[in-house]
């Protein structure tokens, strides 16, 4: 059963619950898209249904930000721990490794997915890239083709959002052989190693956000969403 805030729906599963699902849909031919949720996103939601139906529409929503774990603690709900983007797509590619799914990277600056190709053929040795391209291509019906031809049965769209969800919804049944979508904002960055991720500690403790904000101070004005939302979730 998926948990809904303030109309916004979030799943449940953990990891594995995901993939155990993905398999099983993979098998069916459905196709599934991933979206991460967190709380910026849940307020965007309430100005903008649009937002708010492309995350709803979704398979899978994933309890992104440490502020949907408060959330559903504060509303008993059943999510225990959060689902990142970043590693949801490091699972994914596992299973991918495994199964023997080609993938296909799209999105980010070109020396930086680039980088990120290289990086993953290092750390999943065997993995099949079909193919990737960079997030500045303009020429949507020619990669749409490309995707198509290389074979990739899972697809990584790192825009940003909802730039990246939107590509998914008006490009989805143009790929019929993709079978998995999922929006990765950032995720590129940090698989090339232009990004660092927190340190573990602050990640331990789910305070990544507080590393973040010391290393990008402008951050705040996103971050005051977290606990506008919490208030919202609070008093309704
Ligand atoms: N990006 C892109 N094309 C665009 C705009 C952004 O490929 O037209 C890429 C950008 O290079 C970066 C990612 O999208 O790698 C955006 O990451 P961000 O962390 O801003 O996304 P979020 O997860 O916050 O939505």
């Amino acid at each position: 059963m998926k948990e809904s805030y303030l109309g916004v729906y979030v799943s449940p599963l953990t990891y594995e619950g995901i993939i155990t699902e993905i398999k099983k849909r993979m098998l069916d031919k459905k196709q599934s898209t991933i979206i991460a949720v967190n709380p910026e996103k849940v307020m965007t939601a309430q100005k903008d249904p649009k937002v708010k139906a492309l995350i709803n529409e979704s398979t899978f929503q994933i309890a992104d930000g440490v502020g949907i774990l408060l959330a559903s603690k504060l509303k008993k709900g059943k999510i225990t721990s959060r689902v990142t983007g970043v590693d949801m797509m490091a699972r994914l590619l596992q299973f991918a490794k495994a199964e023997n799914h080609p993938i296909y990277l799209y999105g980010a600056k070109k020396e930086v997915v680039e980088l990120a190709a290289k990086n993953i053929e290092r750390d999943y040795k065997g993995i099949s890239i079909a193919g990737m391209t960079d997030g500045y291509e303009q020429d949507e019906a020619a990669l749409i083709e490309r995707i198509n031809d290389s074979g990739a049965k899972m697809v990584f769209v790192a825009l940003g959002s909802p730039k990246q969800e939107l590509w998914i919804e008006r490009n989805i049944t143009k790929l019929q052989n993709v079978l998995v979508f999922q929006g990765v904002g950032g995720s590129f960055d940090v698989f090339s190693g232009t990004v660092k991720r927190a340190p573990a500690l602050f990640r331990k403790l789910g305070i990544e956000w507080l590393y973040r904000l010391l290393s990008d101070p402008r951050r705040i004005k996103r971050q005051l969403n977290l606990p506008r939302f919490l208030l919202k979730v609070l008093i309704k």
